[in-house]
């Protein structure tokens, strides 16, 4: 069983300072998805009612 110690974003082996990420960039851009993951909830279609 491998220690696979890779990034998540790029697989790349992770560095101990940036760990689980191999850079800074990929911290980043983990981050932005997470948010965008997140904010992808739609709303409710705007409702028009006609009499
Ligand atoms: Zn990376």
């Amino acid at each position: 069983m491998p220690a696979a110690n890779t990034c998540p974003v790029c697989d790349r082996p992770a560095t101990g300072e940036h760990h689980p990420f191999c850079s800074q960039g990929c911290r980043d851009r983990d981050l932005i998805q997470w948010l965008d993951g997140n904010r992808a909830i739609p709303g409710p279609p705007a409702e028009e009612t006609e009499d």
